[in-house]
């Protein structure tokens, strides 16, 4: 459903995406792993446009989504995303967050819209919450109300990045949770992530990067427990 080709992206002189290359196949969980800096938010962000890649391709379903001659909308909705700091409109309710997207991109009507929203915050655990002030929720609610907005726009594929790190520990679990009954029910999706037993227990796949290039792409069975690079040992063995 995603097939990245020979992707380049520097800041200025910094290469941080060497020549990468990635298939995504439809009703796949890829995590994306590796230390700080080394080009995994960079590489969500090309997917979805939020960086202009310098060289290489990125196909959504054959679609060329770097050729300047494609509808940006055809990535908004078919692509989600939810980021590490939430990004809600603070100024907004969470049913107005959700129905945003719908109203604007999809040209919803706004009843239709808040149907569809409230569905996805009921199944986050949010539809006492729909009418509150989107500032007055826990860190785990607002990144639950980010989900669902996403998903309100129906994509066929969810892009995470580290969408626990900003956490405190015990909430983490009410998201993940979140993600992982979305991989069950067979959403495509790209998660970056540190919670390395999420990548080992919901992952199809886990890409190593280091960097700026993939160093590893294996099961997660074999990335944990027989990584064939050093640097991916030495990475993993920090989690131990
Ligand atoms: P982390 O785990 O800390 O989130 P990451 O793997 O997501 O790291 P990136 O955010 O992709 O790493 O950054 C890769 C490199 O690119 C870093 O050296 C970073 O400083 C640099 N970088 C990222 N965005 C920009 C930007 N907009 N301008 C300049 N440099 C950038
Ligand atoms: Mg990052």
């Amino acid at each position: 459903i995603i097939r990245i080709e020979n992707l380049e992206k520097s800041f200025d002189q910094l290469r941080v995406l060497k020549n990468i290359n990635l298939n995504v196949k439809k009703g796949e969980v890829v995590c994306i792993i590796g230390a700080s800096g080394s080009g995994k938010s960079t590489l969500l962000r090309c997917i979805n446009l939020l960086e202009e890649p310098d060289a290489g391709h990125i196909y959504f379903k054959d679609q060329d989504l770097t050729d300047l001659s494609t509808d940006i909308n055809v990535l908004r909705e078919n692509i989600g995303m939810v980021f590490q700091g939430f990004n809600l409109f603070n100024n907004k309710n969470v049913l107005d967050n959700c129905t945003l997207a719908m109203t604007a991109v999809k040209k919803m009507k706004q009843a239709e819209a808040e149907a569809i929203a409230i569905r996805h915050l009921t199944a986050v655990g949010l539809k006492e919450f729909i009418y509150a002030d989107s500032r007055t929720l826990s860190g785990g609610q607002k990144q639950r109300v980010a989900i669902a907005r996403a998903l309100c726009m129906n994509p066929e594929i969810m892009l995470f990045d580290e969408p626990t790190s900003a956490l405190d520990p015990e909430i983490v679990k009410e998201v993940l949770d979140v993600m992982q009954r979305l991989a069950n029910e067979g959403m495509t999706m790209v998660v970056v992530t540190h919670e390395m037993q999420f990548a080992r227990e919901v992952s199809d796949r886990v890409v190593f990067m280091d960097q700026g290039v993939i160093l590893e792409e294996a099961s997660p069975e074999q990335i944990f427990t027989q990584p064939q690079m050093p640097r991916t040992r030495e990475f993993l063995s920090r989690y131990l």
